[in-house]
């Protein structure tokens, strides 16, 4: 009765122009409403949609579900015990995740381009049904809301977030590759 109260009220409250919309509306509002639902699936199916041709209906099916990553944060750049503080803060702010654990923070020598100051560097835990280019897109902001300029590749940072890992998820696109490639090196 819930669950279908919640996509009543979705269905009759919002308007989507795709179906699929409508579907992920529902399956994040159902999870993000009950902590122990680990996944939804959700099959929506419109009668007498405006497509060309003779069709009953239109249907799709998607599925929402959490996965556990791990992201790990890196800075040598300004003050960054309090840097890091305040990302972890804005990680735990995002809609769709939840803190798990955090890792001691530790100093490290720079990889790669070695001519800067050592990096505070640790790594979190979270739960999250947002998908993998969403999170990163979050954390992206993140590092701009805390001042993060884009200057020489592997050079000094104020923060940087990268997904380590997401359980279910290996991905190899242009933006975003899962397991994170140098992850060893971190
Ligand atoms: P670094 O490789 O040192 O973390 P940047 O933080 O500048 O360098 O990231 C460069 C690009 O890496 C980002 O624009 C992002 O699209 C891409 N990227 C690919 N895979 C990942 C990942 N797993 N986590 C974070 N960023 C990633
Ligand atoms: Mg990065």
């Amino acid at each position: 009765v819930v669950v279908y109260s919640i996509a009543e009220s979705i269905v009759k409250d919002s308007s989507f122009d795709l179906i699929e919309h409508l579907a992920y509306e529902i399956g994040r509002k159902v999870i993000s409403s009950y902590e122990m639902i680990d996944a939804v699936k959700v099959l929506v199916r419109k009668p007498d949609a405006p497509v060309d041709g003779i069709f009953e209906s239109m249907e799709t099916e998607i599925a929402v579900r959490r996965s556990e990553a791990v992201i790990s944060f890196g800075s040598n750049m300004g003050d960054s015990e309090q840097t890091i503080r305040l990302a972890i803060d804005a990680i735990k702010q995002i809609e769709g995740v939840e803190v798990k654990r955090c890792s001691s923070l530790y100093w490290t020598e720079p990889v790669g381009y070695e001519d800067q100051d050592d990096f505070l560097n640790g790594c979190l835990v979270i739960s999250t049904y947002l998908k993998p280019t969403e999170l990163l897109h979050n954390l992206q902001k993140i590092e701009l809301d805390l001042g993060r300029v884009r200057t020489i590749k592997n050079g000094p940072r104020t923060i940087d977030l990268d997904i380590l890992l997401m359980s279910g998820v290996r991905l190899d696109t242009e933006e975003l590759t899962i397991p994170h490639p140098r992850m060893y090196e971190r």
